[in-house]
């Protein structure tokens, strides 16, 4: 089974986003971007499913700049095959990467499409269930766990309350959650064998996608600044406090 694994190059985790002052999105320049931590997640479960025998190849997809070609590398690096970079300087919404993802999945043919659950630059956990939805597969999203039975693969979803565990038959696309697993560390000697895997370099148009915004933003601004706790000498004096501050 081919499992195409489509990864975002987003602002690193570490990093404290800063908002541009004309507050028309958050600041890009000279920031440090890394792989969407959730999308390392899906490139570890595809890689699990190699070695386990059940995905055969797996496929890097990454819709981005240039820049993202280094994101897929690293996908590579943990174990991916090869890569399909769909070039662009644009803004990609959920909507086109959900309609690219499908064009190359209607191209490529795989069993399994393995996304993270969100990207954490715009929050969206939008693009898996879109492209689910594009295709007309079934969806396995915010999976903790993914167990291939037979022809199915048992997928199992963080809710509220507990654990539901959902039968799918592929090809599917599965969304992954933060305890699906811990993804591996790119070691240097395969970040070395990785540079020397294909990585297919496309445009949205190659697809016949029109990734035009369709969504504007009309202002992004910084969250409000926390004020200061303040340490108080017991309980009681705790309590007064909130009190008087309404908070009880
Ligand atoms: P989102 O719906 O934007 O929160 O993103 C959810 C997941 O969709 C990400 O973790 C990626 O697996 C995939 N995705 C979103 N945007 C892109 C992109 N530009 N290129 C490749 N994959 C993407």
């Amino acid at each position: 089974m081919k499992v195409l694994v489509p990864v975002k190059r987003v602002i690193d985790y570490n990093v404290r986003p800063r908002v541009k002052p004309d507050q028309t999105g958050v600041d890009l320049a000279n920031v440090k971007m890394a792989m969407n931590p959730f999308c390392e997640i899906a490139i570890e479960e595809a890689v699990r499913l190699k070695e386990k025998g059940i995905a055969t190849e797996i496929v890097v997809v990454s819709i981005g700049p240039a820049q993202a070609q280094e994101t897929i590398r690293i996908g590579l690096a943990m174990g991916g095959d090869r890569g399909i970079l769909v070039q662009t300087d644009a803004r990609a919404e959920p909507l086109s990467v959900a309609k690219i993802i499908r064009a190359i999945a209607e191209e490529e043919k795989p069993g399994l499409i393995i996304t993270g659950k969100q990207a954490i630059d715009d929050d969206n956990n939008q693009t898996g269930q879109m492209t689910a939805a594009l295709l007309g597969w079934p969806q396995g999203t915010f999976a903790s766990a993914v167990v291939k039975d037979g022809d199915k693969l048992m997928v199992t979803r963080e809710v509220d309350g507990g654990l539901q565990t959902v039968e799918l038959s592929t090809p599917a696309v599965v969304t992954t959650d933060l305890r699906l697993n811990e993804p591996r560390f790119a070691s240097l000697p395969n970040i070395m064998k990785a540079k020397k895997k294909e990585i297919a370099i496309k445009s949205p148009a190659d697809y016949g996608v029109d990734i035009t915004p369709r969504l504007s933003v009309v202002k992004v601004t910084e969250p409000k600044k926390r004020e200061a706790g303040e340490k108080v000498a017991d309980v009681d004096t705790l309590i007064s406090k909130l009190k008087s501050a309404g908070a009880i």
